[in-house]
């Protein structure tokens, strides 16, 4: 798999920009530009969108590259979670406080929660996507292989948002899949969910940090939040435990209590609620009771494990302890900042890694392989621990 997006890039070298490719996309245009008229974008926007706009030949590579491997779940939580996330995020609470807690108050959804959200999302503001959606959402709705209608409802979304004042063109920048702003909506969601929450009577999730973390605090409250219930505890299970499992299959506190199952701390179980039981890493890794709450989280974004990272976030921002159970593996994942070390590591010792970013790409997994190779492993292309303190003491 590590040769697939070369292979792609190659073939797109072929039929790239041919004549009837352009043609194609042209005419794509046309019918979504006549489309966001009837749905009242105005014609200035729309001529404004598509000034100069050609397909982006990385958004669809980016939408039809699989990733190589599952990532594990120690993995996405050691980045997702690192010590610089959580510090960061105890300065923005205490910077952003009154808006925060107006929003608690606001929609009932716990503070800590919504910051998680924003430093997860776009690193509290600092990364919400480079790509203009105009292009990125028009390439995907002409081009793309699969949810053409999908691409080309959220663009026309786009737009109304800027016919209707609450952006202008030039900040429509995210994403290639169009979440955008600082918290990350995409466009059909920022159209439904997103509020004024600073009052200026435009809703603009891209500068107005009350307006993103408003609108947060709103879309988690649409999905079901309820005030004051947890979201996610910590529990053990009895050793050899093969009961039932599964965010979905919940069951009252009580049910779980006479399964064994406590607190991670030791205590015994308390509280009402239904709960669901999570096991990421199978019965012998950390392990979690996750209630309704966890669920409004997870339709942020539909992943069990993104889910879980926004929870153990916000509770680590809200001075709660690190996981007590330690995840099944004698090769944990790495921090950002480990893993631009770990970039750096490589280039000092000649892998050609491209730029340290931090960010792990498939020239970084190759460099890693090379690297474990030369040290007489078998080659995995993974950032973990093993091979950071390996190279770190060489
Ligand atoms: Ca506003």
């Amino acid at each position: 798999m590590l040769g697939r997006p070369v292979v792609l890039a190659s073939l797109f070298s072929v039929i790239w920009g041919g004549p009837a490719l352009a043609a194609d996309f042209q005419a794509c245009l046309v019918g979504i530009k006549q489309a966001a008229l009837r749905a009242g974008v105005s014609e200035q926007v729309v001529g404004q969108a598509f000034a100069n706009v050609q397909p982006n030949e990385n958004v669809l590579l980016a939408s039809q590259t699989q990733p190589e491997f599952k990532t594990p779940i120690w993995d996405y939580l050691g980045f997702l979670v690192d010590e610089r996330r959580i510090a960061d995020g105890r300065a923005m609470l205490a910077k952003h406080d009154a808006v925060l807690r107006a929003a608690e108050r606001t929609y009932g959804v716990d503070r800590h929660v919504i910051t998680a959200v924003w430093g997860v999302e776009s690193d509290y503001g600092r990364s919400a996507g480079k790509n203009y959606l105009p292009q990125a959402l028009s390439t995907l709705a002409c081009l793309g292989e699969r949810r053409r209608d999908f691409w080309r409802g959220e663009l026309i979304a786009a737009l109304e948002l800027v016919s209707r004042g609450d952006l202008e063109i030039t900040e429509l920048y995210g994403s290639w899949a169009g979440a955008f702003g600082q918290t990350q909506f995409i466009p059909s969601s920022y159209r439904r969910l997103a509020v004024d929450f600073d009052g200026d009577g435009r809703r603009d999730l891209v500068n107005s940090i009350p307006d993103a973390l408003g609108s947060t605090a709103n879309y988690l409250k649409r999905a079901g939040w309820r005030s004051g219930a947890p979201w996610l505890i910590e529990v053990k299970v009895p050793q050899g435990y093969k009961g039932p499992s599964g965010r979905k299959a919940k069951e009252p506190i009580s049910a779980w209590s006479q399964r064994g199952i406590r607190r991670a701390d030791g205590a015994a179980l308390t509280g009402s609620g239904k709960a669901g039981l999570l096991l990421p890493a199978g019965p012998t890794g950390p392990a979690f009771l996750v209630f309704r709450n966890f669920d409004a989280i997870y339709s942020y974004n539909a992943a069990e494990s993104y889910a879980l990272a926004i929870s153990h976030l916000a509770d680590r921002i809200a001075g709660y302890p690190a996981f007590r159970t330690a995840w099944p593996t004698d090769d944990l994942g790495l921090s950002r900042d480990e893993r631009l070390e770990l970039q750096k590591l490589l280039l000092a010792k000649g892998y050609d890694v491209g730029e340290a970013d931090g960010k792990i790409g498939p020239r970084s997994r190759a460099a890693i392989a090379k690297a474990e190779q030369d040290l007489g492993w078998s080659p995995t292309g993974r950032a973990g621990r093993k091979i950071y303190d390996a190279l770190k003491g060489q």
